[in-house]
């Protein structure tokens, strides 16, 4: 199977009442732990990549890796997203590579750093759904800012700022009715990385989740019930992942993600697409310290690879499960790039 335009998997989880995660990668072992659990759960899926991601793996490799994983498993829906795109050259360069998706987040400026103006942002996404559109490719854009920062990608901005920052569903309305963007991901109070927040129980100092305006994606729902939204910085960081990081040498302050039942609340909701990727960071790093402390006599890469694609895979079959995506790769007929365009004509 060809790599589906995003678009169509969204489309068709708003059909069934589901979300899909978009799992960020790097490397072979995290393609081939997302595509043997979506093979195993039966999941469409989108596979995402940064620039980050583009520029340590030099580009052409993720490409080439994500084009295997598509004739390795041609029943399953995927598509290859570019995460946070930061300008129409990026942008075009991804969907020259054969992203069939592509996020203009132009909430923040070119530098990934500094806030745009709401116009600026109008701007930069409408230019990309224009050249995107006719070649049958997806967007996102972005609207608010997003807490931590992530591949060098990201406002930095404090737990006070992001609140600042959240997306104002009236001009959420707006933006998506100037640039006929595909999906629009929201800031609710999520941030990238793995401290997302600085919150403690005043009382007992023990750390707190951190506080979701979810009524806001209620809000965006009631307003535009077929805008597909977006949930970035959505890893859970699970407590155990963290703890076998630590027991094994490892040094991590305490910390919280963003709990499912938050995600699930989102995706009755709206919510299609679930941004996830340092829970299995988080599972990589574990699996292989654990290697590294019990078997320190190892020296073949083979010996901690294996285990820490494993212990990805359970963290994505989890995921695909708590998303409702498992079980719908069967459900549609997946669509061409070429079908995509004559849907935007
Ligand atoms: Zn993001």
């Amino acid at each position: 199977m060809p790599l589906v335009p995003m678009r169509q998997i969204l489309d068709e989880a708003a059909k069934g009442g589901y979300g899909v995660g978009a799992f960020n990668v790097n490397n072979m072992e995290q393609i081939q732990a997302i595509m043997q659990a979506a093979n195993d759960t039966n999941s469409p899926v989108i596979i995402q990549a940064s620039r980050g991601a583009l520029k340590y793996s030099k580009m052409i490799y993720l490409k080439k890796l994500m084009e295997a994983a598509a004739e390795e498993f041609p029943h399953i829906p995927v598509a290859m997203h570019l995460d946070h795109g930061n300008s129409l050259e990026t942008c075009k360069e991804a969907i020259a590579l054969g992203f069939t998706s592509v996020m203009m987040d132009g909430s923040l400026g070119e530098d990934g750093k500094t806030p745009n103006s709401y116009e600026q942002n109008v701007a930069v996404t409408l230019a990309v759904v224009e050249y995107a559109h006719p070649l049958g490719v997806t967007v996102e854009g972005e609207l608010g800012c997003l807490g931590g920062i992530e591949d060098g990608h990201g406002a930095g901005l404090s737990d006070a700022q992001v609140q600042d920052h959240l997306t104002d569903p009236a001009q959420a309305e707006d933006f998506v009715a100037k640039t006929k963007l595909d999906a629009l991901a929201v800031a609710i109070g999520t941030s990238h990385g793995a401290y997302k927040s600085g919150r403690k129980d005043p009382v007992t100092g023990e750390m707190l989740p951190p506080a979701l305006a979810m009524e806001r994606i209620h809000e965006i729902h009631k307003r535009m019930p077929n805008c597909h939204m977006v949930m970035h910085g959505s890893s859970s960081v699970p407590k155990e992942l963290v703890d076998i990081i630590n027991q094994y040498g490892g040094n991590m302050p305490d910390t919280f993600g963003i709990p499912i039942e938050q995600i699930q609340d989102g995706i009755k909701h709206g919510v299609r697409k679930v941004n996830v990727d340092t829970d299995s960071r988080l599972a990589i790093t574990g699996a292989i310290r654990k290697v590294f402390a019990e078997k320190p006599e190892k020296f073949d890469p083979r010996d901690y690879l294996k285990p820490a694609r494993e212990a990805a895979y359970e963290v994505y079959v989890a995921r695909m499960k708590a998303f409702g995506q498992a079980g719908h790769a069967g459900d549609y007929k997946p669509m061409t790039l070429e079908d995509a365009k004559a849907l935007y004509r």
